[in-house]
């Protein structure tokens, strides 16, 4: 039986990043991936935080002559806009020297980093889907798989690295994957349109906020856009519409979607489904394994941090990985600082998604996020949202803390939103 160095399930962009670290250092990686690339996925807007792991890597170039500049988000809160510009972080911001990042289009920002895994030495095996984890007593030592033609095999790694995504393979086996609360969904399609709104034009990221939900509006290459929605699953099932319909009428009646296009745009891909927005492993690592990217957490993407917590959740993985001399055993202790790292950020960007959709319901934080506009709060928000999970933590609970207290004091009341809310739809009212 050969024993890999490392063995990493799933080649998006946390897999590919492990994976070229650790194969440009000489170490036998194995990449086991189901799909050939390039292949469809959501999560085109990126964060300038993620640049120096591109750097890193060796793709910038790559990604720079591929895709558009993303000088930052803007958020359409009623008839407000809060924008997120990247130029305007605080002194201490990583992106400091970079203040932008990309909108990309996934099949083949994804289809760059896998390339470069193999360019690194990585044995990158596409069609290979896992059907099993294998162990031996409570250890993780490989992965059951098959490929196109039926055949099944087994490989076997010194460590067994999760990077499926929200399949989360290990931990729904060991069921310890929870879901968030509310359950969240995304409904999302491209559209083939030109840009109307400046923004827009020039890169820019733009969400606009009804109740308890939100639209968002990106360009792709070649006068594309990714076009969607993110809101409740009761919401949803409330309103009666199929997946389809309510994205037509989001595209309809959203003054974001519907002129942030020209009035000739028309949906070029089918209506896609993310169910199970949100969610978690109450363990990132364990006896021979460890989870990287949405496999070990996946918050809402209302501020577009997954594919930064994917990227640098995997280069800590290296990096720890790297830190012990080859051929040495690579037990869960190694990952210790990673899983209380990686928690840290999950909880801060998780306080931002609460802040977030509390504004959604709530005018009186709506107020205290627009009026904060281009002070101290906003270069902080910056820096946050630009991906420094890290900085600013106690500040970010302090606004949490702020808004629960406002919101309770206040109230919301779901079936009667506040005119002042922009609150497509609403529940029906039966
Ligand atoms: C509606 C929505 C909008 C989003 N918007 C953004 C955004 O704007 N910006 C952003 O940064 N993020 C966004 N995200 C999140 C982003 O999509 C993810 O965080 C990111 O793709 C995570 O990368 P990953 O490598 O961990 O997982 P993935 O990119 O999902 O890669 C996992 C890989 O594992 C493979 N795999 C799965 N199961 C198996 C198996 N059994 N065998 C072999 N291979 C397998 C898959 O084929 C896939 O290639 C969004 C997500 C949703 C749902």
């Amino acid at each position: 039986m050969k024993q890999h160095d490392v063995v990493v399930l799933g080649g998006g962009p946390a897999g590919s990043t492990v994976a070229t670290l650790l194969a440009s250092q000489g170490f036998d990686v194995v990449v086991l991936e189901k799909d050939h690339f390039p292949r469809f996925h959501i999560g085109e807007s990126l964060l300038p935080a993620t640049v120096s792991i591109f750097e890193r890597l060796g793709v910038h170039e790559a990604i720079r002559s591929a895709f558009i500049l993303k000088p930052g988000g803007k958020w359409l809160y009623g008839d407000e806009e809060v924008p997120g510009d990247f130029a305007k972080s605080d002194r201490k911001a990583s992106f400091k020297q970079n203040p932008y990042s990309y909108l990309v289009e996934r099949s083949t920002f994804d289809r760059i980093l896998i390339d470069r895994s193999i360019e690194a030495g990585a044995d990158v095996r596409f069609g290979s889907e896992v059907t099993d984890v294998i162990f031996e007593d409570k250890r993780v030592t490989g992965l059951r798989c098959r490929d196109e033609a039926g055949v099944e095999s087994e490989v076997f790694g010194k460590v067994v690295i999760d990077a499926s995504g929200l399949r989360a393979i290990i931990p729904s086996k060991l069921r310890i994957r929870r879901l968030a609360e509310p359950h969240r969904m995304g409904i999302y399609a491209q559209y083939a349109a030109r840009p109307t709104r400046d923004d827009v034009k020039a890169g820019w990221f733009i969400g606009q906020m009804f109740y308890d939900g939100w639209t968002w509006l990106l360009r792709l290459p070649d006068d594309r856009f990714s076009v969607g929605t993110v809101l409740t699953v009761e919401r949803f099932r409330n309103s009666g519409m199929t997946p389809t319909e309510l994205l037509d009428r989001l595209v309809a009646e959203n003054p974001l979607l519907n002129e942030g296009m020209t009035p000739d745009r028309h949906r070029i891909s089918d209506v896609i489904v993310t169910g199970n927005m949100g969610n978690s492993s109450e363990a990132l690592t364990g006896d021979g394994w460890v989870a990287v990217g949405d496999s070990a957490y996946f918050i809402d993407p209302c501020y577009s941090s997954g594919v930064h917590l994917a990227m640098k959740s995997a280069e800590v993985v290296a990096d720890a990985i790297m830190s012990r001399p080859k051929g040495s055993k690579i037990d869960s202790s190694l990952f210790a600082q990673y899983e209380k790292d990686m928690r840290r950020h999950e909880r801060t960007v998780q306080r931002m998604v609460d802040v977030f959709y509390i504004a959604t319901r709530n005018t009186s934080v709506q107020k205290m996020i627009t009026t904060c506009q281009g002070g101290f709060f906003s270069r902080r928000f910056v820096t946050f949202v630009g991906g420094d999970f890290k900085e600013n933590t106690s500040y970010i609970a302090r606004v949490r803390n702020y808004s629960r207290i406002v919101e309770t004091l206040f109230g919301n009341n779901p079936s009667k939103a506040p005119e002042n809310h922009p609150h497509y739809l609403q529940e029906s009212s039966n």
